[in-house]
Parts: C-alpha cells; structure tokens; sequence
C-alpha cells in the first residue's frame, strides 16, 4: 500500500488540500484530527473536565464505540453510532480536542485504527504525528504549513461562513494557544519527520498548494 503523511499546524489547509489530492490519487483520506474531535466532542457532552478529569476519559474511552465512514461529501464520523460531524468543528471541540490529544492512553487507543487503515488502503493520513509515529515508514512525508496570521484567517473565513459567532482576534489566539500545546506536549508533539518536504502554504494559492504536492508525491512514489 502506499501511504501519503500529511502533518502540520492547524489552519494550515491540511484537510481539504488532502481531499483533493486523495480524490485525484483514487486514495482514502484519512483525518485523524476528527478522531480525537469526535472523542472530545463525547467528553464534553459527558461533562469531563479534559484537563484534570484523566481517569474519566480513560473510562469514556472503554465504553466508546468510533467509527469512520466515507462518503461522497467525505469523511463521517460516528460515536456509538450517532453521526457527530456536523458537531465536531467548533471551537469549543476544537479547543477539547487538543487537550484530550495530549492524553497518551487517548492516542494509543487510536494508534492501531489508524495503522489498520493505512496497512488496508492506499491512503493520504493528516494530522500532527502521522510522519513521526504513526506511520514512520510513509512511502511520502509532507509537513504543511503557514504563518499563524494566514491561518487563523483561512479558520476564520471558514467559521463565519458556517454561520458560527467568532472574532479573528479570538480565532487567532486559540489557534497558537493549540500550536503551542500541540507542540510541546511529550507523547507524539506536532513536528516535521526528519524525511517529511515542508510546503508553505502561506503565500500560495489551494490549487498551487494541490499541485505541489501532487508533484512531491508523482517525484517520490510515481503514478
Ligand atoms: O487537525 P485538527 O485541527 O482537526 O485536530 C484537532 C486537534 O487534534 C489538534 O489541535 C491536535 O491537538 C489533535 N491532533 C493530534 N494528532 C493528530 C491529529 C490531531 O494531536 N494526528
């Protein structure tokens, strides 16, 4: 199978650039980013306290059900058997999502569905940790990013689009708050593999960004 690492900063367009190149490639795209929303999401319905309530995460954790299914609008993702999609994207999950990622029985409970997935399917995986622990061997490591200021922008133009009451500034400061914890957290840090092309998506447009990486991977692994 060949499998495609897509890593970096949120914001930085990882997910729907990696659509697009998945759906050109005939690949699976896989966001795990919406694995650990999706078990956020649960939690603060729960009324956990992610931070300091760890112990009743890890009882969540034996008592949840998660599935990922594909369809023609994308990835949907299901807690014990309710679809959560539409629910997972706003900034308070957002927020949740990075403080229960640094949970490391959190990411060893998805380690092995995330594995499983790239050892089925040819697949293009996004995320923080994809290139450094979750799949070391890709056959193609890219780290995507961009200044804070161009992704908060990009975040911000999509939240108010989807209607939700947000402000750039506040935006801007939960987008390097999550930065600076998603990077200096000890269990699998957000960080460019020793081996991962870093594409700055900062200064170029989505279908550059698109073709670019098509470019990386035709360069490394052919068609
Ligand atoms: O990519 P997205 O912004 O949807 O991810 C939500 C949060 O999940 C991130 O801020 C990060 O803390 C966490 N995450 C992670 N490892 C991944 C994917 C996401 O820690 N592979």
């Amino acid at each position: 199978m060949i499998n495609i690492a897509i890593d970096g900063p949120s914001g930085a367009g990882k997910s729907t650039v990696s659509r697009a190149v998945a759906k050109m490639l005939g690949y699976i795209y896989i966001d795990t980013g919406a694995m650990y929303r999706t078990l956020a999401y649960k939690a603060l319905k729960l009324g956990i306290d992610i931070s300091s309530e760890t112990d009743r995460v890890d009882a969540m954790l034996s008592d949840t059900v998660l599935d990922i299914r594909h369809a023609e609008d994308g990835q949907h993702m299901f807690a014990d058997g309710e679809d959560v999609t539409a629910f997972i994207r706003t900034p308070a999950v957002s927020m949740g999502a990075s403080a229960i990622s640094a949970i490391p029985a959190v990411r060893s409970w998805l380690l092995e569905m995330q594995r499983s997935f790239a050892r089925e399917n040819n697949c293009i995986m996004d995320g923080r940790d994809i290139g450094t622990v979750v799949l070391p061997d890709a056959g193609v490591k890219i780290f995507l990013t961009a200044s804070s200021e161009a992704r908060a922008k990009r975040r911000f133009d999509e939240l108010k689009e989807k209607g939700e009451d947000v402000t750039f500034e506040a935006v801007l400061s939960d987008m390097i708050k999550r930065d600076e914890d998603d990077t200096n957290r000890a269990c699998a840090p957000l960080a460019a593999a020793e081996d991962a092309v870093i594409v700055d998506s900062g200064d170029i447009t989505f279908e550059q960004t698109v073709d670019k990486i098509i470019e990386i991977i035709n360069n490394k692994v052919g068609r």
